[in-house]
């Protein structure tokens, strides 16, 4: 029997060390790393990357936003980010516009309306944000991903690819017609149909209910998503709301950051285990997310992404990190991947699994509602 402290003995990469450097009072992780297993993981994810299906890298939408109001608070770390990304083989992360970032207040449930949009108000957020963070992917030298093509060019040794996403369909003002212009001018391919907003499409989890899940607008807007072979995102909406869409949807949709309700767990933010398995039953994918509600480490983590899978299996999970933007996050850093699929090899997940997680999961989703689509 040997005992060693927690970096003796191990050879790391700098990306790694880094990630150790950095925890201890911030973001502890939980578990001893085991040295073959993070070669393991370090060897799968240079070879594949990973694809985060909920994030905001940087954080651009604060600084978009501090542009307008002035407040300081916003601040520039995208080049962080993204050389988080390189050292930790992300191929690809959603970078996501918040629609409704402007008119949010934090409250003791999480997050609130402080106010309701002026008209145009919206859209005009909305056009600084995508233009904000087209510039990003220009500065740091970015692919866009337009194509699920252009996803699987990207891989654990490449920049990241930049997929680009609005939290809240707001920007909208219930009016299916501005979805082309979304896709084809903003390259937009993701879209979290309701976000902290109760907006003119749907319920959210976080407010009471007006519609019974979509509105009239809602169901047109989905409807017109999957023409354009958009991913629907339908994470932060009342239940009855996924339902719906996926019925209008017709095709497998995401829900990129959640977790099920468990006896022991349970947060507004979470669904239950009938939506996550009905989400599966179409083809679709629930992201796990690493937020601070009922956890602290990343072992916490990793525990989540177990029960998830029980859940809804294998073939219907994703990651869905909302880095930068997380409440306590559990996954801090872009530069703590290697370990998380350590830690999931170690436990058994197994490496084909490990990788519909990191990426081949979202990969599908993908490349099926962009075939899917009619214009
Ligand atoms: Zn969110
Ligand atoms: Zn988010």
């Amino acid at each position: 029997m040997h005992r060693r402290a927690l970096l003796g003995g191990l050879i790391l990469a700098p990306a790694v060390s880094a990630a150790f450097a950095q925890t201890p009072e911030q973001d502890p992780i939980g578990f001893r790393p085991d040295p073959d297993q993070l070669a393991r993981a370090m060897t799968l994810l240079q070879r594949h990357g990973s694809v985060d299906t909920h994030a905001h890298p940087g954080r651009t939408f604060a600084r978009s936003l501090a542009a307008e109001a002035a407040s300081g608070e916003a601040v520039a770390f995208e080049a962080r980010a993204i050389a988080d990304m390189r050292a930790g083989h992300v191929a690809a992360a959603s970078f996501a516009a918040v629609s409704d970032a402007a008119v949010l207040k934090p409250t003791a449930a999480g997050m609130g309306v402080a106010r309701d949009y002026a008209p145009g108000e919206a859209l005009a957020l909305f056009r600084r944000q995508i233009a904000d963070l087209h510039r990003v992917a220009r500065i740091n030298g970015l692919p866009i991903i337009r194509t699920p093509e252009d996803l699987d060019r990207c891989s654990g040794g490449s920049a990241p690819g930049m997929i680009v996403t609005v939290e809240g369909g707001d920007f909208l003002s219930g009016d299916p017609a501005g979805l082309a212009a979304a896709r084809d001018r903003d390259d937009v391919r993701i879209i979290t149909v309701v976000h902290y907003r109760p907006n003119e499409l749907a319920d959210n989890q976080t407010s009471p209910a007006r519609f019974g899940g979509l509105s009239p607008a809602g169901l047109a807007v989905v409807r017109e998503m999957a023409r354009l072979g958009l991913v629907i995102d339908m994470a932060h909406a009342a239940e009855p709301a996924v339902r719906q869409a996926m019925v209008a949807a017709q095709g497998p949709i995401l829900c990129s950051h959640t977790h099920v309700k468990t006896a022991t767990l349970d947060h507004p933010r979470f669904i239950t285990v009938d939506t996550a398995r009905a989400i599966a039953a179409e083809g679709g994918v629930v992201g796990s997310w690493p937020s601070g509600f009922g956890g602290t480490t990343l072992r916490d983590f990793v525990d989540r992404i177990f029960i998830l899978t029980e859940a809804v299996g294998p073939e219907h999970v994703a990651l869905g990190t909302d880095m930068d933007a997380n409440y306590r996050p559990t996954l801090s850093s872009y530069r703590q991947l290697p370990l998380l699929v350590s830690e999931l090899l170690r436990r058994g997940y197994g490496e084909d699994n490990v990788m519909a997680l990191a990426g081949g999961n979202f990969r599908r989703l993908f490349r099926t509602n962009w075939a899917a689509r009619k214009a």
